[in-house]
């Protein structure tokens, strides 16, 4: 008899998931077979599973999940340097390795890339979507051994469940330069990405973190993590912009971290714009879809760039799971509602109110 696992899956877009048995995946040669412990649950996750966006979703029906933690249960032939019992993040970013972008290092750009799990950028991603058809909503999922980040023992299953989104903020973070005494604005702070942006930006040396949201209880909880060095500005309080420069010395901030979203307003990231110091940087990751006017000659007068940032390296990860390993990334403060995989509708109907913050929504599939 064939052994078999527990798969949460995707039978058709905008449906429930389902609970399936199905069949246990072998690791290919240089690959892991993992057990999960872990998964994280999303806001944009009911979205990207209704089908109704851009993004490819995998062959269906399709074992789904996109941030798993879990221990190395089996080993490829082929894998050196890992071993079973290991405790991993999976960063679920998959690059093809040959197009023009992969051999130029650059795998975050690259041509065909695919989350495990969750979705494909490009019509050119169906191979890979192919090639690891199981993502982290199972009891079971294979990974290839490069993408595997090791866990310290004081980083939780639940806590590394979460590095997606803090991944995400963190190499938009370090590509914004963001170091010791850096002032940073925060536009979103309230939400998944930019509560872990704060996190970060408090362990990366950042002096004044200006956060800027919509709720108040949620910036009021943020500003109690450092309360000497974030500030925070519930919108329409008081002119974004203003606020900004008066906050950070009249001079203006080094980087402004756009965590604002598809359905948001750019007026507010506009306004931030305007508080970004002569040779400052915005990097945007909330995929923000209006419209910005901007005046070049702002940008060639002040030297000031605007960039996006998509996802973060598998190096990336591992950084900062030796940050929160040594204290210096702290995710104690983290608020988890874990679920079982039975739950995991539950899970995801839950993360539609959008709780945002430091609420940290897993699927354990071992439960
Ligand atoms: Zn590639």
């Amino acid at each position: 008899m064939t052994a078999e696992m527990r798969a949460a899956r995707l039978h058709k877009p905008g449906e429930p998931l389902r609970i399936d048995r199905i069949a246990l995946p072998e690791p290919g040669p240089r690959d892991v077979l993992i057990e999960v412990k872990a998964c994280g649950v999303i806001p944009n996750m009911n979205a990207i599973f209704s089908g109704t966006l851009w993004n490819r979703l995998p062959p269906l029906p399709a074992s789904v999940g996109l941030d798993a933690a879990g221990v190395v249960a089996k080993i490829g032939s082929a894998v050196t340097g890992v071993a079973r019992g290991a405790r991993v993040y999976v960063n679920p970013w998959l690059s093809c390795g040959t197009c023009a972008y992969c051999r130029a290092g650059t795998p975050l750009q690259c041509v065909a890339a695919a989350f495990q799990g969750y979705f494909g950028f490009t019509d050119q991603s169906a191979p890979l979507q192919r090639a690891y058809p199981y993502g982290g909503f199972a009891e079971y999922m294979p990974a290839a051994a490069e993408r595997l980040v090791m866990l310290p023992d004081s980083v939780s299953f639940d806590q590394a469940a979460r590095f997606g989104y803090l991944g995400t903020s963190f190499a938009a973070l370090r590509c914004a330069g963001v170091g010791a005494g850096s002032r940073i604005a925060i536009n979103g702070m309230t939400g998944t990405l930019g509560a872990g942006a704060a996190l970060h930006a408090l362990g990366m040396g950042a002096t004044r973190i200006l956060g800027i949201g919509r709720n108040r209880e949620v910036l009021a909880q943020l500003k109690a993590l450092s309360p000497w060095r974030i500030d925070t500005l519930v919108l329409g309080d008081a002119p974004v912009g203003e606020w900004l420069l008066a906050h950070s010395g009249g001079i203006g901030v080094d980087v402004l971290l756009d965590c604002s979203g598809r359905a948001a307003s750019a007026g507010t990231t506009l306004a931030a714009l305007g508080a970004l110091k002569r040779g400052g940087i915005a990097v945007n990751i909330g995929a923000l879809t209006e419209k910005l006017a901007i005046e070049p000659i702002a940008f060639m007068v002040k030297a000031l760039q605007f960039r996006g940032s998509n996802w973060f390296t598998t190096g990336e990860g591992q950084l900062m799971a030796d940050m929160a390993g040594a204290g210096v990334l702290d995710l104690s403060v983290m608020q988890t509602r874990a679920y079982p995989l039975d739950g995991v509708n539950d899970a995801l109907a839950e993360v539609k109110s959008r709780p945002g913050g430091l609420v940290n929504i897993v699927v354990n599939p071992d439960r």
